[in-house]
């Protein structure tokens, strides 16, 4: 039986916020483009990641911090209905997914449900619930994102285990729970089920959470979290888990981190070294995978690296020209703000424009309790560069604003060049770090200098101001803290 077949001039395969951008991007350009998505608008992020844990931590701290506010004279116990809260989240991502299928359409991008596999170089096949037909396409956008890891005996499968998709799908809250990985995902859950009441135990192979960052920017989050009476059991590794049975909840395993090297050399301790703790539910959050093996790449002649992820060019290009990869599954950073960026980039190039993945640094945030918001260089990077770093650093105690939260666990911290001022990274540990960031990445982004963030007037009483004032310490003539 011959399919049905269509063209497009452009195919973006998944509308995750690498693909959807790119397909609205390139409709502005009055490409002819087809956007095929097999789940929902919006993909991970806006579904299944970002945007449902940003909506259940911001709800978790208007409850946390109202039944914490007795110092500023305010006493509440309130009460957190579980499936209201998940009601009012699932429609905060149906109103954006809604929003982003209406903006698609009001670019001319014509959507497609299915799932797309590559027939041949310029051919895809759609599979949507049985129906198959072909898509011919001048050039390609793989956004297909990225999926969880998984850990030997732990399948995603199995009820008790979860990975962030389905915690955060939850309706209702579990009384143990064990976390396994204290990276992203593991220290803002740990944040958001702690605050909610559950008992939160976080097992890392590593000796410290959010390892990728400076160990004196997560001290304030780490201090929070214990406060929180968050358990942490560092260089360990959950190797299995048991169901007591009877509805008793399960018992799960760690081990010390690199055993298995030790078990290697014949070391039979391996029994007193395993750990047992009690829950009800284990989430697992120890990273995230390319989504490429299931596109049949290899009928189109793209190439991947070792770890799955789809190697690209400057231009966002794969080893074949006509044909793109966006966002996750290009590569790290795994964030859907460098995916959106690679999105325009490779609808511009596509529509024959000179576009090229240009920016100096992206930021990222974590949204824990304080939050942290990094962009650019640290000052061991700067000094492996061969640079020299000039640091300023205003802690958060000093700032009239962050004390009129409550808060002041927490600072900022700039690394310029010694010999030209210009400032080379910023990091930040503070309630909304977040948002405070943009402002030193536009500084990196633009090259500005620490007295050109240091002059510019910035509004009192802010967090922001801190972000100024650390430039100053840097220049030697901060006015709210000590300059020795
Ligand atoms: P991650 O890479 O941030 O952290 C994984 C952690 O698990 C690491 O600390 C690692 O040492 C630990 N680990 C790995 N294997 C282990 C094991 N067997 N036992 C114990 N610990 C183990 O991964 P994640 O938290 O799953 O997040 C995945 C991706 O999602 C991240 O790369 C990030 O880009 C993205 N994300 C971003 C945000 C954000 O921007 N705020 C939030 C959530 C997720």
């Amino acid at each position: 039986m011959t399919l049905e077949t269509t063209q497009t001039e452009l195919l973006v395969i998944g509308a995750g916020p690498a693909g959807y951008v790119a397909a609205i991007r390139a409709g502005q350009l009055d490409v002819d483009v087809t956007l095929v998505e097999k789940d929902a608008y919006g993909g991970t992020c806006l579904n299944h990641g970002c945007i449902p844990s940003k909506a259940i931590i911001s709800a978790t701290d208007i409850a946390h911090d109202a039944a914490n506010a007795e110092s500023m004279g305010i006493y509440a116990d309130p009460d957190i209905e579980i499936p209201e809260l998940v009601s009012w989240k699932d429609d905060v991502v149906s109103q954006l997914t809604r929003g982003v299928e209406k903006l698609c359409k009001a670019n001319q991008v014509a959507l497609l449900e299915g799932t797309a596999t590559f027939e041949d170089g310029h051919t895809t096949r759609i599979s949507d619930s049985g129906d198959e037909h072909l898509v011919e396409f001048e050039h390609a956008i793989v956004a297909t994102g990225s999926r969880p890891l998984e850990i030997p005996n732990f399948s995603y499968a199995d009820e008790p285990v979860l990975n962030s998709r389905q915690a955060l799908a939850l309706d209702a809250l579990p009384d143990r729970l064990v976390i396994v990985g204290a990276g992203y995902i593991g220290m803002e859950l740990a944040t958001v089920f702690a605050k909610l009441g559950t008992d939160v135990t976080v097992v890392e192979a590593l000796e410290g959470i959010l390892p990728t960052y400076e160990s004196d920017l997560v001290r304030p989050v780490k201090k929070r979290a214990m406060d929180l009476s968050i358990d942490f059991r560092f260089e360990r590794t959950a190797t299995a888990w048991h169901d007591h049975g009877d509805g008793e909840g399960i018992r799960v395993e760690t081990k010390p981190a690199g055993r298995a090297d030790v078990d290697a050399d014949g070391d039979d301790a391996t029994e007193n070294d395993t750990d047992t703790l009690d829950a009800d539910t284990v989430l697992v959050a120890v990273g995230r995978t390319p989504v490429s093996d299931t596109l049949a790449l290899e009928n189109a002649g793209v190439e991947t690296d070792s770890r799955g992820f789809i190697t690209t060019n400057s231009h966002a290009r794969t080893n074949v020209d006509h044909i793109f990869a966006v966002g996750d599954v290009a590569g790290e950073p795994m964030l859907a703000h460098k995916g959106s960026k690679e999105g325009q980039v490779a609808a511009e190039v596509a529509a024959g424009e000179s576009a090229r993945l240009e920016y100096k640094a992206i930021p990222a945030a974590v949204f824990t309790d304080p939050e942290i918001g990094t962009v650019g260089l640290t000052a061991a990077e700067a000094t492996d560069e061969g640079l020299e770093p000039l640091v300023g650093e205003f802690p958060l105690r000093a700032s009239g604003r962050a004390l009129t939260t409550g808060t002041t666990d927490g600072f900022v911290r700039i690394v310029a060049d010694a010999d030209t001022g210009a400032i080379l990274g910023g990091h930040i540990v503070a309630p909304h770090a977040s948002e405070l960031i943009a402002e030193l990445a536009l500084a990196v982004e633009l090259g500005a200098t620490l007295e050109d963030v240091a002059t510019t007037v910035h509004t009192h009483p802010t967090l922001s101001e801190a972000v100024m004032e650390a430039t100053e310490k840097a220049l030697g003539h901060a006015i709210h803290t000590l300059n020795r």
